[in-house]
């Protein structure tokens, strides 16, 4: 057993309240060569921490680094510096047993249900076999037993008919429950679940947000919730890390991050959001206009200088480490009292 966990980015986690400790993901990055000496820094020291019961989401936009994150986590992807440590020992997924007992504590669900089912096999293939590889030999029945309860577990009901049905007689919200379900089969203790519901109807991403909380209620889940909607995130996550250009930029209690985003960038995200009751209404600023362009990202000192309405030479310069905020929240930039100042300022104005 290791001491008391590091704390990422120098501050304790709002998640840690919920359970013991899962997984920690220390100062991660990764590199990717594209030949001609081009190098694109798709995650830069990245660190966090997994509890069990919590959810932790990161947030960000497209090509931020999120799916990078989740896949070092997952060992699909090589790290290029940093260590994971599942219940206090450091991953080591050089062998096939190795990784094959790791799939059994962790467990990813994609963004695409539609992609992630094979069409020529029934919903009963897809669970059985995960049941069969990680919780050992089954008699007919047993298996049987195991499909239903999995499929119940994801509230397709009733399971017996769900099980003989093939990919193309579901609809989307069906086989990302049937993603879910087959992750379980597993009986993981963390699950990794990039973009669960983006590719889904609007009208049932809530209901779908409601079964993986109530999932990792019951089940003790240590939940890694990416997204690049940071209004999906305040719903149900413990902590938020807001992540831009490979960097977390700032973490901290979902609320708080989301009620009054210390980081510029956090700033934006938050006015951006196409929240139902608003999100955000009280945050609209100048600079909105940029969000959703892309990724810009500096060659040096801070990532988000380029978009940031705040930046000056010391910004372009150097990369600020992460500053506290407050025993829970940390945010990495130079000038946070003259952004949250702006952001008061912004409010007040909006009130009248
Ligand atoms: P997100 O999930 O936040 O959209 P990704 O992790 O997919 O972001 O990508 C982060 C960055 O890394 C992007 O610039 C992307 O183009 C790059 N990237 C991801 N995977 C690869 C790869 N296999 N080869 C080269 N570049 C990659
Ligand atoms: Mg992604």
């Amino acid at each position: 057993m290791t001491g008391a966990a590091a704390e990422p980015g120098g501050v304790r986690s709002a998640a840690s309240r919920r359970g013991p400790l899962a997984m920690e993901a220390s100062s991660l990055s990764k590199e990717f060569r594209l030949g001609r000496g081009q190098v694109v820094h798709a995650a830069r020291d990245v660190s966090f921490n997994l509890y069990r019961g919590a959810v932790v989401a990161l947030v960000g936009e497209s090509g931020s680094g999120k799916s990078t994150v989740a896949k070092m986590l997952a060992g699909q992807e090589r790290l290029t510096a940093g260590t994971i440590r599942l219940d206090g020992q450091p991953v080591d997924l050089s062998s096939l047993r190795a990784f094959r007992r790791y799939k059994g504590s962790v467990q990813m669900v994609f963004q695409d249900p539609f992609a992630s089912l094979n069409p020529v096999h029934t919903v009963r293939h897809h669970l059985e076999r995960p049941i069969r590889l990680h919780q050992g030999r089954k008699s007919k029945a047993e298996l049987r037993a195991g499909v239903n309860a999995l499929l119940e577990q994801v509230r397709l009901i009733p399971a017996e008919q769900f099980a003989e049905k093939y990919p193309h007689e579901l609809s989307g919200g069906q086989r990302q429950r049937v993603s879910f379900a087959r992750a379980l089969a597993a009986q993981p203790s963390v699950l990794l679940a990039d973009e669960p519901v983006s590719m889904l109807d609007v009208s049932i991403r809530l209901e779908m947000l409601s079964l993986l909380d109530d999932l990792r209620n019951r089940l003790h889940l240590a939940l890694l919730y990416i997204t690049h909607d940071i209004a999906s995130a305040r719903y149900f996550a413990d902590e938020v890390l807001v992540m831009y250009a490979g960097e977390i930029v700032e973490r901290g209690p979902a609320e708080q991050v989301t009620q009054q985003p210390a980081h510029p960038y956090t700033q934006l995200l938050v006015a951006s959001a196409p929240d139902p009751d608003n999100l955000g209404s009280t945050l609209r600023s100048g600079f909105q206009a940029s969000a959703g362009r892309g990724v810009a990202v500096a060659e040096q000192g801070c990532p988000f200088s380029p978009r940031c309405p705040f930046a000056d030479d010391q910004c372009r310069a150097e990369d600020p480490a992460p500053q506290p905020v407050s025993a829970d929240r940390a945010a990495s930039c130079w000038h946070l009292d003259v952004a949250a100042a702006a952001a008061v300022a912004t409010a007040g104005e909006s009130e009248v």
